[in-house]
């Protein structure tokens, strides 16, 4: 486990503090050996992010990349080439959507509500991809995070779902283009955990709860838990795996009464 990706240099997207997946994901790539690269939404969080990292004894490199910003992503690439001339995974943690969108009901989401949500969630990873792969001349790994919610109705996850549905299609889509290349691409399907993002989620403790009590391993899962089996989707591990969504969630996807 510790070598798995020992010279790889995987740039982990998502990190907005310690509770995020995307550390969690950052955590288990340094101790599987690779070298992390780091980027946040402001200046203010890179700077945050760079602190953090400073807890894993080797502090890595932290970038500012807005993602709804093409410039804002084509100069990240560019400083990254620069400084590691190659790329061989890269994390796509990325998402939001408008407070007022969360709230009420769907038939209501707005228009701009709508496209803002799609833009950050889902076209946000094509966007990166069509960058990442010009620094992959070896092949190299991509994974993104979705929720259930883009399978089932969870109700107060609303466009977020209509949102993870496109992100998960995406993938299939991308792994078609990219694995000519030997570009693999995959998601893992996480069970709730709570960081800010799902503070914006109504009623999220409830779903907590349900998971507990339903899934097949009676618990919820844990940073390390998606952060292993990222280590896994990012590494030689899975070299013919690609196009897949994997469930990461003590089996709650699997029941049914
Ligand atoms: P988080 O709040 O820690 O991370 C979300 C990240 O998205 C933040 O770092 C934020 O800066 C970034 N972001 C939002 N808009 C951005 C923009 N315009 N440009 C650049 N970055 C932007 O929350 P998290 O729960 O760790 O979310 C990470 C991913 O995991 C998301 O895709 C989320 O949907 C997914 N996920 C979360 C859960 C859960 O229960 N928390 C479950 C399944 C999937």
């Amino acid at each position: 486990m510790d070598s798995l990706l020992k010279k790889r240099n995987i740039l982990i997207t998502g990190v907005r503090n310690k509770w995020s997946i995307a550390w969690g994901i950052a955590e288990a790539v340094h101790k599987a050996g690779g070298n992390i690269i780091l980027t946040g939404q402001t200046e203010r969080e890179a700077a945050e992010i760079h602190k953090l990292s400073e807890t894993l004894n080797s502090p890595c490199s932290s970038y500012v990349c807005d993602i709804t910003s093409d410039t804002g992503i084509r100069n990240l690439f560019e400083e990254i080439r620069d400084k590691y001339g190659e790329l061989h995974g890269m994390v796509h943690a990325i998402a939001h959507a408008k407070a007022e969108d969360l709230k009420g009901d769907f038939i209501d989401t707005s228009r701009e509500g709508f496209a803002h949500a799609l833009e950050v969630s889902a076209f946000s990873l094509i966007a990166l991809s069509a960058e990442a792969r010009k620094i992959m001349p070896e092949g190299g790994c991509i994974l993104t995070l979705t929720y259930m919610g883009s399978e089932k109705v969870f109700r107060d996850y609303k466009v977020m779902g209509v949102a993870k549905a496109a992100l998960e299609t995406s993938v299939y889509y991308l792994a078609a283009d990219l694995g000519k290349e030997g570009v693999r691409i995959n998601a893992i399907s996480a069970g709730p955990v709570k960081t800010m993002a799902a503070r914006g989620i109504s009623n999220f403790n409830t779903i907590l709860d349900t998971v507990r009590e339903r899934a097949p391993l009676g618990r919820n899962v844990s940073q390390e838990d998606i952060g292993n089996t990222a280590v896994y989707l990012l590494s030689d591990l899975s070299s013919a795996v690609t196009g897949e969504i994997l469930h990461v969630d003590s089996g709650f996807n699997k029941m049914g009464m």
